[in-house]
């Protein structure tokens, strides 16, 4: 069985490119040493499907003590490794994206993504369980997702992490992670490659991965080699346009490197994107300006945005620069908006993608001040919403996708129940956090499909978080509008 097994995967891997004829002896072998077996027949095997094949694999190294336990992470790093001996070292995946990339960007990325599916470093399967759906708000269509891919992780394996103090590699985004065994990680590893690019006349100092849970299509990772804190400025705006003009066919942005404001990963500096289109995008436009041959427009979104566009990347960057700086140390006492007090507050989500031949810079305007009434900031979510998100407002959510915990798959079957009053709220640890929201709910007296109708009202709550991410919602629109013509003057 076993021997069957191992011939199947090496036709997946032949059959998927991960390795050509001269490698197969040499991958049957490492195989064999991570399996413990000393003794191997090629067969004429039929293609069977991967999960099946590895699952297997994981069950029969299970049964011979070759892995201890049978948890989630313990079977995906043992996997990794099993895969990695189909792959290609980094260097030679590096020379086949470049030979791809000789003949379009967009050929080296297709091969790298189908590669990264095919090792299944992209858990295609797992994302498939993700609920996906559209509200139509205020602003036009918000896109929502219930998070059901990324595992729950065992309690035994949290502990491990915990009492790890070695920090290697320091973190998730570090190239350390290429090719590392660890059971405890976000991420198994064995099995992840990062790619070389160039960027700002940086040659080879960044990596260019996918993301092994993508929240959309070709959920891209783009990080430094070296790691080193997030920093938002001319400089990141400048590496941004270079990716698009080497990856034009990407969409990429940043998260705000300050606390509170930015992503969950702050001490590592990276950009992420995929060729998808966000809901920001199809904003309706409030106002058009025409400076120095660039488009600016005011974006009507929860959030304060400006576009700008053209075809002229120095101009253009020009512009960019000149409204940033002109943010960084803008303040309106009236309406919250402090630049500094011991620290900076104001910072900015950029985005860009190309629209035709002219790029189109997304500036999103941000700011992380908080105070007594609101230590999460005054310009986070507010704390009556922290049941449906509580995490930091990114570059994903910022764009108009809301990526919402899976937990909240359970509790809409218990709030539900709690609208029919089946339930009592106050005894239950999953509900307790939902009373005012369930109170809201039985009061609308629903006749529409219950169901439908509070992943609806999910919608709306997360269309009431963007807005409380907006840095000017103490004033109105004009001081926005003002704010921006000072700007661009
Ligand atoms: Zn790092």
């Amino acid at each position: 069985m076993i021997n069957t097994r191992i011939n199947q995967l090496i036709e997946y891997g032949f059959k998927h490119d991960l390795l050509t004829e001269d490698d197969k002896y040499y991958a049957v072998n490492r195989i064999l040493k991570i399996l413990n077996l000393n003794n191997f027949l090629w067969e004429e095997v039929k293609s069977e499907n991967f999960s099946v094949i590895i699952n297997d694999i994981i069950d029969y190294a299970l049964k011979n003590k070759i892995i201890k336990r049978n948890s989630v992470t313990e079977r995906d790093a043992f996997e990794a490794m099993i895969v990695d001996c189909l792959l290609p070292r980094p260097s030679e995946l590096n020379k086949i994206f470049r030979k791809h990339y000789k003949k379009a960007p967009k050929y080296a990325t297709e091969f790298f993504h189908d590669f990264s599916i095919a090792t299944n470093y992209i858990k295609v399967d797992r994302i498939a369980k993700n609920i996906n759906y559209k509200y139509k708000g205020k602003y036009g269509d918000l896109n929502l997702a219930i998070n059901l891919s990324k595992p729950e992780k065992d309690p035994m394996d949290i502990k491990k992490q915990s009492q790890d103090n070695s920090k290697y590699p320091i973190c998730p985004l570090c190239m350390e992670n290429v090719g590392v065994y660890q059971t405890s990680s976000l991420a198994p590893r064995s099995n992840h490659r990062v790619v070389s690019i160039s960027l700002n006349n940086e040659k080879d100092a960044w990596g260019f991965q996918y993301s092994p849970y993508a929240y959309f299509n070709e959920h891209i990772i783009v990080l430094r080699k070296d790691h080193s804190k997030m920093y938002v400025n001319e400089k990141t705006f400048l590496e941004l346009i270079d990716f698009i003009n080497k990856f034009p066919h990407y969409l990429i942005g940043s998260n705000a490197g300050l606390p509170i404001v930015g992503g969950s990963i702050l001490s590592h500096h990276h950009f992420q994107g995929g060729r998808f289109d966000f809901p920001i995008e199809n904003a309706r436009v409030i106002k058009k300006y025409k400076k120095k041959r660039v488009q600016i427009e005011v974006l009507d979104w929860p959030m304060a945005t400006i576009r700008f566009s053209g075809n002229n990347e120095n101009r253009l960057l020009d512009m960019v620069n000149q409204v940033y700086q002109y943010w960084k140390t803008y303040s309106n006492k009236e309406i919250n908006i402090f630049a500094k007090t011991n620290e900076e507050h104001n910072t900015v989500t950029p985005i860009v993608k190309l629209n035709g031949s002219d790029f189109n810079f997304y500036m999103v305007f941000r700011n992380n001040y908080s105070n007594k009434q609101y230590p999460y900031g005054i310009f986070h979510t507010n704390p009556e919403r922290f049941h449906i998100k509580k995490e930091n407002i990114g570059l994903i959510e910022v764009m108009g996708m809301a990526i919402l915990p899976g937990r909240l798959l359970t509790e809409i079957e218990l709030i539900k129940q709690a609208i029919k009053g089946e339930i009592e709220v106050d005894n239950n640890d999953l509900l307790i956090k939902h009373k005012h929201w369930i109170e809201k709910l039985k009061s609308d007296n629903i006749s529409e499909n219950l169901d439908e109708y509070i992943k609806k009202d999910i919608g709306r709550i997360f269309e009431d978080i963007l807005e409380d991410a907006n840095v000017f919602k103490y004033g109105d629109e004009n001081d926005f509008l003002r704010f921006v013509e000072k700007a661009i003057y």
